[in-house]
């Protein structure tokens, strides 16, 4: 059952954000295009059509990135646990994430901490826990001018703590006790699943979410994982 319900939530979180990556797509597209025009149709100097190609690569392989990321979400999830770096799951999902965050007109700010973050964890189970964390404090800054979600790694003390932090609409103390449970959704498309389902798992890597919510001001969650053994050393 668990199983089944993430998997619908995911194929319905997939969904809500592909038309955000359809537009995002657009702009390298564009900008290749543009390049390869200049370079067929006037007389570079060498340094200058290499230094064209050089972008043009760049910018093909941030969108195969992405696109390939975002297929490996969509895929169904594998039950099994490996040791896996949290910080760069944390960057793989904000990479597909960005372009719906764009399309909110919603700033990302990002602090990591100085190395990898080794957990043991799920990492497609965990990279669907970090999209729907984020996709949920994006979705708060709806309509809010400076809309704003920041995100903080940092491993200390045995401990990967993430705090997923949002300027959005904030919940009411009614809300936050509801929190969680499935079904429970205050969106005309929600589906109230990607928190519980993100919970479970959570829990299940044993691991910790406490939340901070000012209603109209914003939100604040915390993630606590252990550190896996390959990093206490
Ligand atoms: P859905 O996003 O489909 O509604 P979730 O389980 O992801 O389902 O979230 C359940 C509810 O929790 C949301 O509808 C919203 O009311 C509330 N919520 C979750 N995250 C936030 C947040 N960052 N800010 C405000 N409300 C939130
Ligand atoms: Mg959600």
């Amino acid at each position: 059952v668990v199983i089944n319900y993430a998997q619908n939530e995911k194929v319905e979180m997939i969904s809500q954000v592909a038309a955000s990556l359809v537009h995002e797509v657009r702009n390298p597209l564009t900008a290749v295009k543009g390049f390869l025009k200049l370079i067929r149709e006037s007389a570079l100097e060498r340094d200058r059509v290499h230094r064209y190609i050089d972008i043009c690569v760049s910018e093909l392989e941030r969108t195969e990135y992405i696109l390939s990321e975002y297929l490996s979400m969509s895929k169904p999830l594998k039950d099994h646990q490996e040791s896996t770096d949290l910080r760069h799951l944390l960057r793989a999902t904000l990479e597909v994430m960005r372009p719906y965050a764009n399309m909110n007109n919603v700033g990302l700010e990002e602090h990591y901490s100085a190395g990898p973050v080794w957990i043991l964890a799920n990492p497609e189970k965990t990279k669907q826990v970090l999209m729907n964390l984020i996709k949920n404090a994006i979705e708060a800054c709806y309509d809010i001018p400076d809309g704003k979600v920041s995100l903080d790694l940092t491993a200390t003390n045995g401990k990967a703590t993430l705090i997923i932090e949002d300027n959005g609409i904030g919940m009411t103390e009614d809300q936050i006790d509801r929190l969680g449970s499935v079904f429970f959704s205050t969106k005309s498309k929600g589906t109230g699943l990607g928190l519980s389902f993100s919970y479970q798992a959570i829990r299940a890597m044993g691991g910790t979410v406490s939340l901070k919510s000012v209603h109209r001001a914003g939100t604040r969650f915390t993630i606590m994982l252990p550190l896996s053994e390959q990093a206490a050393g």
